[in-house]
């Protein structure tokens, strides 16, 4: 039975690397870079995880920093608007600190220039003044190691991606891989999580464990206002069906972008720009939020025209594909 409520999610958060659960090729390689630059007593080389929302990149610049024993400072792209603010950033570091860029990709591209000094020779170039009286002057900094995270590798400029000495991506992480860090956050959220209901958690939460651990929270509402608190299979298909998570982890907005593409445009192909307006929602979070997972499930197809509806799309929205150049005539199958 649940008795503490509200438990944040930085308490669930792994804190070191044996928490934290699946990606193990990264893990171990990571384990051997971290080891390697401790024993070397240098900074661990810069490194860029890159992958969808929710697949543990934070967690992860978090855990490389517990386990060097050093600071994590933390800021976004979005955020370092002048290169004064990163300037101030990474002059205030300690030897060895990480430095965590979120959405690096979203970084202006002055703001971008002088980090590449700082990445290669641990040097600012900072121009003081303005003018013909304007000069640079070089400050050395401390010898620091950048963690950058992107959900949009593409967009990164190839001088700032040739920098990262570890490029690595977060894969989607399997059923039972998901299972497994629900059951753990069960456990510290004091929910009642049996092994079935935790792979029924696993199968629809879209391969992220954000979204399964969020998937835990509101099964575990629904267990204890309208159940006896226990969340075990049939308990969690039912709060998942009230919640409108399907049998494949697709919610409403999912199923809208493949009706949407099949109703209107015949299955496709279309233009992003279009099926976003149609769907009412941005290009960006249908390209880095729900594009990713309809692909992997081989749901959708990027092709050079556009999106395309693949027949398994056809199959689960319980739809028989029409015939080609009968692209209006759809039935349910
Ligand atoms: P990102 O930075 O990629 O958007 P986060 O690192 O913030 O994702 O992860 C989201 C949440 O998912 C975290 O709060 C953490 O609890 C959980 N999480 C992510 N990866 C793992 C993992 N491998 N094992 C256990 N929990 C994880």
């Amino acid at each position: 039975m649940s008795r503490v409520v509200n438990i944040p999610d930085e308490t669930i958060r792994p804190k070191r690397l044996d928490d934290f659960i699946g990606q193990n090729e990264l893990r171990s390689n990571l384990r051997v870079f971290m080891s390697a630059a401790l024993e070397r007593g240098q900074a661990m080389d810069h490194t860029l995880l890159y992958g969808c929302p929710g697949l543990g990149k934070t967690t992860l610049a978090q855990i490389i920093a517990a386990e060097l024993g050093v600071n994590l400072i933390s800021t976004s792209g979005p955020v370092l608007e002048r290169s004064g603010d990163l300037a101030a950033i990474l002059t205030n570091l300690d030897r060895h600190d990480i430095l965590f860029v979120d959405e690096i990709h979203r970084m202006p591209p002055t703001v971008e220039e002088i980090l590449y000094p700082a990445m290669e020779d641990f040097k600012l170039d900072l121009v003081i003044g303005q003018g013909p009286g304007a000069r640079t002057v070089k400050i050395d900094l401390e010898q620091f190691t950048l963690v950058g995270a992107t959900t949009r590798i593409g967009l990164l400029t190839s001088p700032l991606r040739d920098r990262f000495g570890v490029i690595s991506r977060l894969e989607f992480y399997s059923p039972e891989d998901l299972a497994r860090i629900v059951t753990r956050a069960a456990g510290i959220l004091d929910v009642e999580l049996s092994e079935n209901g935790a792979m029924v958690i696993g199968r629809r939460s879209r391969g992220t464990p954000r979204i399964a651990n969020r998937l835990l929270r509101r099964v575990r509402d629904f267990a204890l206002v309208e159940g006896d608190g226990v969340v075990n299979a049939k308990a969690a298909e039912q709060a998942l069906a009230r919640m409108d998570v399907d049998d494949s982890g697709l919610d409403y907005m999912d199923r809208k972008i493949l009706e949407t593409l099949i109703h209107h445009y015949g299955g496709g192909p279309v233009g992003v720009k279009t099926l976003a307006v149609a769907c009412s929602e941005e290009v960006r979070t249908i390209e880095e939020i729900y594009e990713p997972y309809l692909m992997q499930c081989g749901f959708l197809k990027r092709t050079p025209r556009g999106r395309v509806a693949t027949p398994r799309a056809y199959a689960h929205l319980n739809l028989i594909s029409a015939a080609p150049g009968d692209q209006g005539n759809l039935c349910k199958s």
